[in-house]
């Protein structure tokens, strides 16, 4: 059989420990003998980072936005422990925070679903897609503990020294206080990144905030969806055969426990880092959960949501078997690789990707998983596989496809 050609590179950024090891036996296995696999390499792994001062995560990020796609390994955020266990020069930053900065981008998390993985949620019956704005709000505060009576201002000088000023709160004691800001420059790009990915995969786009409460921040989102929305998208919508819907947080969340899935829902910061892992854990896994960075010029980086499997690689390193679940790393390069032959128009590239997707559902609805799907599968016939023969099983379905 002929490989499948590519015409532009991958942005291929490799991680560290067992995601590392994972990483290179899927590549091995389910894509080299079946692709011309056309890859711009960036070394993400910890070590490498060190070595060039974190250069190579900038420079991946460049290329990413010269090329449009990447798939990411999880790697290391370093912390004091890994400070020594790497001997590394400085505490590097996040390589996601990174790449996220350079893109601009809005993080889409969506389940894996198969049969034998029942979500908490009897009613979801497709995936919930969860958009999360990653920039402000409580993440970027200001806060003071009023130590005791006074009053609190809240004060914007503009740039020629007029300024605008409200009072807050006239305090009899000690007390709270918060300052929180977003711009509308992030908020746009938000939006955007919102309605492209929904055109992009044909659902419905749910947007929550607590507007009637916060009439002027929270509204601000709101308006500038709307905005958006009407001025750029609603005929898109419409000729896709979709929907834009807003509403309150709170309906928001009770209509999500009563919806069937299939919808993305975009939330503000802090909603989307509380209903993120909410929704991750009712549907199962974090292993069976993808993660991609959409920038507001269609960007696309694909990744697994979780992290390196730090306690399974140690064991590895100790000779010991282990049961890592490759499924997210094996849809991160399966979305990689349809996005570019979306692209490229490379309709073999979308198929491979499309059967290859399958085949790993079929492997696993067949009985045949890692450990930490059979813990908390509902199928009576379960074979435990380790890391590497899951791979193998999965290929042996997909050369039956
Ligand atoms: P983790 O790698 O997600 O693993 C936490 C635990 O979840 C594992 O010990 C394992 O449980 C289970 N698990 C996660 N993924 C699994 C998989 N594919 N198959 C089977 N079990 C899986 O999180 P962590 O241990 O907190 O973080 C390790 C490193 O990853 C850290 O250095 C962190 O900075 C980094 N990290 C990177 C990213 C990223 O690059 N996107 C994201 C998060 C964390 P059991 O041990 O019980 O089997
Ligand atoms: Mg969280």
């Amino acid at each position: 059989m002929e490989k499948i050609k590519m015409t532009t590179p991958l942005v291929e950024m490799d991680g560290d420990e067992m995601t590392r090891i994972l990483w290179k036996m899927i590549k091995d296995e389910l894509l080299l003998p079946y692709i011309d696999l056309k890859t711009e390499y960036y070394d993400l792994g910890l070590e490498y980072r060190n070595e060039t001062n974190d250069q190579v995560t900038l420079d991946s990020a460049e290329a990413t936005k010269k090329y449009g796609v990447a798939v990411k390994c999880a790697t290391i955020t370093p912390n004091a422990a890994r400070m020594t266990e790497y001997n590394l020069k400085e505490m590097w930053k996040s390589p996601n925070g990174t790449i996220r900065a350079a893109l601009d981008g809005t993080v889409f998390r969506a389940p894996i679903i198969v049969k034998g993985i029942e979500p908490c949620v009897r009613n979801w019956e497709k995936p919930i897609t969860l958009a999360r704005h990653a920039y402000g709000d409580v993440y970027k505060n200001t806060e003071i503990k009023v130590p005791g009576a006074g009053k609190a201002e809240l004060v914007f000088t503009a740039e020629d020294g007029t300024e605008i000023r409200e009072t807050i709160h006239q305090f009899t004691g000690a007390g709270i206080l918060q300052g929180i800001h977003n711009t509308d420059k992030s908020i746009t790009s938000f939006a955007k990144a919102c309605f492209n990915y929904a055109l992009d995969t044909k659902q419905d786009l749910w947007f929550a905030t607590k507007d009637t409460i916060s009439k002027k921040y929270d509204h601000n989102f709101k308006d500038i969806f709307q905005d958006i929305y009407e001025k750029e998208y609603a005929e898109k919508f419409t000729a896709a055969g979709i929907e834009y819907f807003y509403t309150l947080i709170d309906d928001a969340v009770a209509r999500v426990m009563k919806a069937k899935g299939g919808f993305i829902w975009a939330c503000k910061n802090y909603d989307g880092d509380v209903m993120s892992d909410m929704v991750s854990s009712a549907f199962g896994s974090l292993a069976m959960m993808t993660s991609v960075l959409v920038s507001p010029d269609g960007v696309y980086e694909y990744e697994a949501a979780h992290g390196t499997v730090q306690r399974h690689y140690y064991k590895h390193l100790k000779g010991e078997e282990t049961s890592t679940n490759s499924v997210a790393t094996i849809f991160a390069w399966t979305g990689a690789l349809r996005k570019r032959g979306e692209l490229d128009g490379i309709k073999e590239l979308m198929t491979f990707a499309d059967k290859l997707e399958k085949a790993t559902i079929q492997t696993i609805e067949a009985g045949k998983m890692t450990k930490d799907l059979a813990l908390i599968t509902s199928l009576k016939e379960v074979t435990v596989l380790n890391s590497e023969n899951f791979i193998k099983a999965v290929r042996e379905t997909f050369d039956k496809l």
